[in-house]
This record gives structure tokens, C-alpha cells and sequence, in this order.
């Protein structure tokens, strides 16, 4: 039996599964306005503050910041549940010391859309799909210097080897190429059935045709490749980032790109979103840089999918107990004692 509590919806126009879910499973609804595609209203801090009041648990939409300073200020607040997998908009560090539990909702829907993607955008680089559509549109026919690469026996370098990442490695596997990865916390033995070969991350750059990234994004990931890193691939070998943006160092990638340092990239995320119309990806050579606006791993059903998952955590924890979708577990001790004891 749900307790009768206080959920804040920071962007119910485009929660709307959740919020019938969570009216009818008998929660009180503190309804904001925010857009979750980022590009109509979002609240400044003070305001997410006054909206989240005495709620129980908020459910923010899009890109609302959950700050140190806004998790303090809430002192009913036991729990941030976001319907996405990146959830690095929550101060993870600060909802743990004030016994917050934090989650986020990685459906099939989602991870499997993203894992495809990127095969897809793979595919894509090392068959040169772009120059050879553009040449065919423009020049008519076919130029032979345009040949794509052949994937059989390539390497792939997985940064992050997750969910995503593993299912990508899954499926490169089953293409004949080899799979290198690099992630300080995932043991060779959770991903040597999948015939991915743990290694350092300088190897993995320097050894890799294409590299691909699925890291969360934290303290340690942001940045992570820049133009040192770049430097250290092959020439033609290629970049692809589904992850998050600020991942890679967007000016060198930009550099890297025009200098040819290497070969080329494909990218669905990026540091500021929307990416501004000024931003100088968009002037980099069309035909060895595919831009994609951070939907390239949806489909229809999966922003629902996360949004069931988000309201069937939150009726969870307003049982007091723990879901399988808390990213913070050493957040728990403290929760336990601060609201359930
Ligand atoms: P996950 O948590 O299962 O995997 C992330 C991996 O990154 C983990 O294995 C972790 O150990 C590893 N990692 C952490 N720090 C690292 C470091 N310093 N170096 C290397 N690896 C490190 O997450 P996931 O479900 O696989 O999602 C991966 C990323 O994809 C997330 O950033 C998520 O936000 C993003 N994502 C994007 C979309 C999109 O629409 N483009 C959709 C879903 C998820």
C-alpha cells in the first residue's frame, strides 16, 4: 500500500504516462512546466526549489539540475528518479551524503536503441555511405578512390563496456571483427564471452579502426579524449559518440577532424543541446562527420518504456523499499535512517 506523498513532475508535458501512473497508483502531484527536449522552459534554481517544496520525490524532466544547493534545500526530499539512463545531471555526491537515492531507468527500449545506433553510424564511416551518396547525387556516378573499408577483421575500441557497450561488443562479434575495451571497472571475466579483450585505454586508441564511446558521464569521463588521444590513433581510424558530449573535447575533435588526424566521426550528442547553429561541427567536411540530434537510439515506445520504469521505481521507494534502478547504493544506510526508521 503507496502512502499518500508528495511526487514533483518538473515536466509533466511530456510525462504524461507517469503521471497517470502515479495519480492513479494515489500520489499527490506537484506538476512544473519544463520541456523535456530542451528547448522551451526550463526552471532556474530558485524556482525548482520553490516547485519541489515539501515533495517526497522528484521526477525531473530534460535537462532540470539537480544541485548540491537544490537537494539541501528540499528536506522532505528522499528520492530523484529520472525516466533517462544518463542521470549526470543529478549531484550524485551530495544526494549520497544527504541519504537521497537516486535513479535512473535503462530499458531495453533505450540501451538496445542506442547499441544498434551505433552499429548503424558504424557501418556508416567505414563504408562511407555520405561521400558516396553525395558523389552519386552530384557527380552522377561513382568514384573508385571512394571505396568503403572492409569491417571483417577490424578492431573496435569500446569505451565503456555497459549495458551499450557490451551490446555492442555482442554484435561486432558476431561480424567477425575483434573488440578491444576499456573500462577501469568492468572485470575481463564479465566480458570475456563476449570476446572482448580488456586493455589500457593508450592501446586501445592506438590500436582501434574505430573507436566508440559509452562511458557515464563523471568527473573521470569528461574530456576524456582530446587532441593528445586523438593523436594517438591511426589516421583512419574513426570516432563514434553516442554517450554524452562532453566526453570528447569538441573544439579538438573539430581541429582533429579538418587537420585529418583522423578519419572521420559520428556524433549524437554534444556539449551544449541543442547544438547552436553556430557551433563549428557544423562546418567540418559533411562527408567524414554524420550528425545525428541526440535521437538516434530512440523509437516509438521508448520514452514510455523509461517513464513506466521512472513511476514503477518511485511507487518502490514510497514503499520504502530499495529498487533495482538506484545508481548511488552507498546513498542507502542513511535513507533508511533519515525517512524509513
Ligand atoms: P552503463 O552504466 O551500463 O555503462 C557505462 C560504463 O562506463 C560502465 O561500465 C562504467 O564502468 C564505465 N565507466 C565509468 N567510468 C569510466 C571511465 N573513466 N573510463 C571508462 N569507462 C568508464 O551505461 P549504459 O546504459 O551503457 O549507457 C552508456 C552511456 O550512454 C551513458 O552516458 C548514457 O547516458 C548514454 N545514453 C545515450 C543515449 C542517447 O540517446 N544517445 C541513450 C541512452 C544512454
Amino acid at each position: 500500500m503507496v502512502v499518500k506523498r508528495n511526487v514533483c513532475l518538473t515536466g509533466p508535458s511530456s510525462l504524461k504516462l507517469a503521471e497517470e501512473t502515479l495519480r492513479n497508483a494515489g500520489c499527490q502531484l506537484v506538476l512544473g512546466k519544463s520541456a523535456d527536449d530542451f528547448r522551451e522552459f526550463r526552471y532556474q534554481r530558485k524556482e525548482l526549489i520553490e516547485l519541489i517544496g515539501d515533495s517526497d520525490i522528484v521526477y525531473p524532466a530534460g535537462r532540470d539540475v539537480m544541485s548540491a544547493e537544490i537537494l539541501d534545500s528540499c528536506p522532505s526530499l528522499q528520492a530523484v528518479v529520472k525516466s533517462s539512463i544518463g542521470i549526470e545531471t543529478v549531484d550524485l555526491d551530495a544526494a549520497t551524503d544527504l541519504g537521497i537515492i537516486c535513479c535512473n531507468s535503462p530499458t531495453p527500449e533505450n540501451y538496445m536503441g542506442v547499441a544498434e545506433a551505433t552499429l548503424g553510424l558504424m557501418v556508416a564511416l567505414f563504408k562511407r555511405l555520405k561521400l558516396n551518396e553525395a558523389y552519386m547525387r552530384n557527380a552522377g556516378w561513382r568514384e573508385p578512390q571512394n571505396r568503403g573499408t572492409l569491417m571483417l577483421g577490424k578492431t573496435v575500441g569500446i569505451i565503456g563496456v555497459g549495458r551499450i557497450g557490451q551490446n555492442v561488443a555482442k554484435r561486432l562479434g558476431a561480424w567477425g571483427m575483434k573488440v578491444l575495451g576499456y573500462d577501469p571497472y568492468v572485470k575481463q571475466e564479465t566480458v570475456a564471452t563476449l570476446g572482448v579483450k580488456m586493455v589500457s585505454l593508450e592501446e586501445l586508441l592506438q590500436q582501434s579502426d574505430l573507436v566508440t564511446l559509452h562511458v557515464v558521464l563523471t568527473r573521470e569521463t569528461r574530456g576524456m579524449l582530446g587532441m593528445r588521444e586523438f593523436k594517438m590513433m591511426k589516421p583512419t581510424a574513426f570516432i563514434v559518440n553516442t554517450s554524452r558530449g562532453p566526453a570528447i573535447k569538441e573544439a579538438d575533435l573539430v581541429q582533429a577532424l579538418n587537420e585529418k588526424i583522423i578519419a572521420g566521426a559520428a556524433l549524437d550528442v554534444f556539449d551544449e543541446e541543442p547544438m547552436p547553429m553556430e557551433n563549428p561541427l557544423r562546418r567540418v567536411d559533411p562527408h567524414r562527420l554524420i550528425l545525428t540530434p541526440h535521437i538516434i537510439g530512440t523509437n516509438p515506445g521508448s520514452l514510455e518504456a523509461g517513464q513506466r520504469l521512472a513511476a514503477a521505481s518511485i511507487l518502490t521507494i514510497l514503499e520504502g523499499k530499495v529498487p533495482d534502478t538506484v545508481v548511488n547504493p552507498l546513498a542507502i544506510p542513511r535513507w533508511k535512517e533519515r525517512f524509513w526508521s
